[in-house]
């Protein structure tokens, strides 16, 4: 077990627990309310990972943070490169918007296309350190492939539980990287049970969002990116998509993180974006509840379609400690994000990669956001992993034409007909 992390604490009732004392949430309050978050001895980090020894780290990856990820080392085995996204400063696209500046950050470039890979990698590599067999997960499809592509380099078996209605490109993923794939006649909430049932009755090694601490560490990276890419200089405002709430409860944790540190004195409020029709966290935001009251789920972003949101408790808790706000999107207009994206951001996003932007937009035009405040918009996932919603998002086909010149200047003239 990693000496680093100091102990972990239970979301919901405070309890402590040594590194290793219990494998994944805390006894007395179940999966459900008993997730448990990471605490490390942060005046020792904060003695060796300063601003400065960040400067000059060569290291572009994630694994530039170590010092505060709950590994000891990172695996040589687990080679391709996650994190260290790039983050667009996109002026123009910041003014059609109407917010002062805006950067897109593109967690699609990651090695399997999604920001998946920050927790996955992370995970695996806590599992080798155990000396670990074999690892299971469940997921709308990122999570999966994510896993599969760090167990294959890690040559540990991962066994995957997948709603039957996961897009094609995942789980064509799934199968290339060898993962044994279980396809659940049933939702992504019910595959998620399942897996769960199956790790604790065989022991196995589990990735599931929210039940395993150490995976919203591996997410917390990307804000500490952001701090970092933005010179220790944070935004107003974050936004980014969420379905199980991992991503944004790893956020705030890392510029909590952060701020324990010393690299920043201030943090960004975060927004989170769920679609309309799979909104149980927005709900429970707007009720002023602390938990969700899980609710049949539909949406075109099936990375984000969740009826029962397993980290609900740290996503409500950042976006109320952080001052920001959970709203939701129809599905029309997460499909217009993903135009906007590709056209004027030069980023295409899958359905939920663009779902945060969605949220931008819509907060932008609400005036819930200040004309001169800077955003961070989070991309989570790439537009090849789901080819077939973003052909039904664009609003022209190809045209048919012949192999010759005439063909050409025939439809060009047709085009000129039209006014084009
Ligand atoms: C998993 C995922 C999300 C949501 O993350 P949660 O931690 O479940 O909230 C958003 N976008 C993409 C592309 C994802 O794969
Ligand atoms: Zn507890």
């Amino acid at each position: 077990m990693s000496s680093k992390v100091d102990y972990l604490t239970c979301d919901t009732c405070s309890k402590k627990f040594r590194p290793g004392e219990v494998e994944l949430t805390c006894p007395d309050c179940g999966p459900d309310l008993g997730t448990l978050t990471v605490h490390y001895d942060y005046e020792s980090v904060a003695n060796v990972l300063t601003r400065d020894v960040l400067d000059s780290r060569q290291d572009q990856s994630h694994w530039r943070y170590l010092e505060i990820l709950p590994v000891d080392s990172r695996p040589d085995a687990l080679h391709p490169r996650v994190g260290w996204t790039p983050l667009y400063d996109l002026p123009k696209l910041a003014s059609e918007v109407g917010v002062g500046r805006l950067w897109i950050k593109d967690d699609g470039l990651n090695p399997s296309a999604s920001f998946k890979d920050r927790a996955s990698s992370v995970g695996v590599a806590h599992a080798m350190e155990q000396g670990r067999k074999v690892i299971t997960a469940a997921s709308t499809g990122n999570a999966a492939s994510s896993l599969s592509l760090f167990a294959a380099c890690a040559g540990i078996r991962a066994v995957i539980f997948v709603p039957e209605t996961a897009p094609e490109a995942k789980v064509a993923q799934l199968l290339m990287f060898g993962a044994d794939v279980l396809a659940v006649r049933g939702t992504y909430d019910q595959a998620f049970d399942l897996c769960l049932d199956t790790a604790l009755s065989q022991k196995w090694y589990c990735r599931n969002t929210a039940v395993n601490p150490y995976l919203g560490e591996g997410k917390k990276t990307a804000a500490l990116e952001i701090c970092e890419q933005l010179r220790w200089d944070v935004p107003e405002a974050v936004f980014v998509s969420v379905g199980d709430g991992c991503i944004i409860g790893g956020l705030w944790k890392g510029f909590c993180d952060a701020e324990k540190l010393g690299w920043i004195d201030r943090k960004p409020r975060i927004y989170g974006v769920q679609a309309s029709g799979s909104a149980p966290l927005v709900h429970a935001f707007d009720r002023g509840d602390r938990t969700v009251t899980p609710e049949p789920a539909e949406t075109v972003a099936d990375s984000i379609c969740v009826g029962k949101p397993r980290d609900h408790i740290k996503a409500l808790r950042a976006v109320r400690e952080s001052g920001g706000a959970m709203i939701a999107v129809d599905d029309e207009q997460i499909l217009d994000a993903m135009r906007t994206l590709a056209r004027k951001g030069g980023v295409f996003a899958e359905p939920a990669g663009a779902t945060g932007f969605a949220g931008l937009v819509q907060a932008a035009s609400a005036s819930m956001l200040g004309k001169d405040e800077r955003v961070v918009c989070l991309v989570t996932g790439n537009g090849l992993k789901d080819v077939a919603t973003a052909i039904s998002a664009v609003d022209t086909g190809p045209v048919g034409i012949g192999a010759d010149l005439n063909s050409v200047d025939n439809w060009l003239r047709e085009q000129g007909s039209k006014g084009a």
